[in-house]
């Protein structure tokens, strides 16, 4: 077994049964991509689209591949026939282009709206109000290519566990509000995205249902 496969083992185990793993694997090549796969690991996630269609054309087809970095729009066109999930809608702009992109590959693809919970103000995202009101405007339901399929969040990059729980509790509350306003008889709507190599563990207690994880897998990104 390799370093990588032992470290996806580990985090495996301390997975509850409603939390997935998103094998995080920007920067990393495709051989480690291939050793986690070859461990039984399905869902990765990239964060630059050019990266990531290099890495779709030469490994294996049915590895599920979520973006979860910051999208442009002009870009949506490159990943809408393939992507499973895309994690950090961050504008009613991003989420009108995904349908319009889903709708040409005749399918409805899974988005999460990305809820700006983090203290840091270069971080993107929705503010809690910002997804309320466009949720209220009603137009998302019009998206035909498009689907709302839950909630992602990052935390504060500190060291203080008691803010990083505040703000997933947070997050946590707000799915809560958003599900039983807006979602409640939709049970696609049913995803919470957060918790990184440094704060899994405080996620999992706050509800998390994918946890997007690499240095801890991969080890340190070479940019
Ligand atoms: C890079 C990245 C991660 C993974 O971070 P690690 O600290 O390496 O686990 C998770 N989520 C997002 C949005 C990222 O960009």
């Amino acid at each position: 077994m390799t370093k990588i496969q032992q470290e996806i083992g580990k985090i495996i185990q301390e997975l509850p049964p409603q939390t997935h793993l998103v094998a995080v694997s920007k920067f990393h090549s495709a051989e480690s991509i291939q050793e986690a796969y070859d461990a039984g690991q399905r869902i990765f996630g990239e964060s630059y689209v050019k990266e990531l269609q290099q890495k779709h054309d030469v490994l294996p087809p049915d590895i599920e591949w979520h973006f979860i970095g910051h999208l442009q729009t002009n870009k949506v066109k490159y990943i809408a026939p393939y992507i499973s999930l895309i994690h950090a809608v961050d504008t009613p702009k991003l989420l009108s282009e995904i349908s319009k992109q889903g709708i040409k590959c005749n399918r409805k693809i899974p988005c999460l709206l990305e809820l700006h919970v983090a203290k840091e103000e270069t971080k993107y995202g929705f503010s809690p109000q910002e997804c309320i009101d466009y949720l209220t405007s009603g137009t998302w339901k019009d998206l035909k290519g498009a689907e709302i399929s839950g909630i992602m969040c990052m935390a504060s990059n500190v060291d203080d566990k008691e803010q990083i729980a505040r703000e997933f509790e947070e997050a946590y509350q707000f799915f809560q509000c958003v599900k039983d306003r807006f979602f409640q008889n939709n049970n696609s709507f049913c995803i919470r995205s957060w918790g990184m190599s440094d704060d899994y563990p405080i996620a999992i207690e706050h509800g998390s249902t994918f946890v997007r994880i690499g240095t801890r897998i991969f080890g340190q990104r070479k940019y």
